[in-house]
């Protein structure tokens, strides 16, 4: 561990491991959180080690070219390198398994994006939350389905599998999980108990011309 920073930097993404775990947003060793310290490095979680016990000596650190300098880093990496790569404002991603983001892409395969304009805050805070196509797990596929949706959006809700945020903080990237399951239950309620209803267009249309005045962060 080279500096005071770095281990700052180390104990927060344990905190937020944690914290998806504890609200049932990832089962065992599911999901990944990555932090990017420099232009070239790039701490990550590792592979196959449950985010409910992760510790600091755990957290793996890889370059943004795929090498592996410090672990043995998470099998989905190719995602965290497909945002660095792409979004240059990124300097954190967190990918974990919300269930109720995860259900819509089961139950309602058709649709490209989650039903966001039944609800200001989520234009106003988020933007559009698409639903990346299908990618099998390990492969390359899983960072190049992201490329469409990037600079763009911060919240990806990836087919039969769970989401990615990411941030210019972790802590952005955390409220954009918390964010996209917290919307994807409300609308599922809703579904429920009597079927979605929109909010005008017109509404809409003004709500996303405040968003576009915003600086693209996730509220
Ligand atoms: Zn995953």
């Amino acid at each position: 561990m080279s500096s005071l920073s770095e281990r700052m930097a180390r104990e927060t993404i344990v905190e937020i491991a944690r914290r998806l775990h504890a609200r049932g947003w990832l089962a065992a060793a599911d999901g990944n959180i990555s932090l990017r310290l420099s232009a070239d490095n790039i701490l990550i979680t590792p592979s196959g080690v449950h985010k409910g016990f992760i510790t600091v000596d755990e957290i793996c650190r890889i370059t943004i070219d795929n090498g592996v300098i410090e672990g043995k880093p998470s099998t989905e990496r190719l995602m965290h390198l497909a945002v660095y790569k792409n979004a240059p404002k990124a300097v954190a991603v967190v990918h974990a398994h919300p269930p109720a983001a995860t259900a819509w892409t089961i139950a309602c395969p058709e649709m490209s994006e989650l039903p966001a304009d039944c609800l200001s805050e989520v234009i106003l805070a988020a933007g559009r939350i698409p639903f990346v196509p299908y990618a099998q797990p390990g492969t390359q596929q899983m960072g190049d389905h992201l490329l469409p949706f990037l600079p763009d959006c911060r919240l990806l809700i990836l087919a039969r599998h769970g989401a990615l945020a990411w941030g210019e903080s972790l802590s952005e990237a955390y409220n954009g999980i918390e964010r996209l399951e917290h919307a994807s239950v409300t609308l599922a309620h809703a579904k429920m108990i009597g079927g979605l209803t929109r909010l005008p267009a017109d509404e809409v249309t003004r709500l996303r011309a405040m968003r576009a005045k915003m600086d693209g962060r996730t509220l």
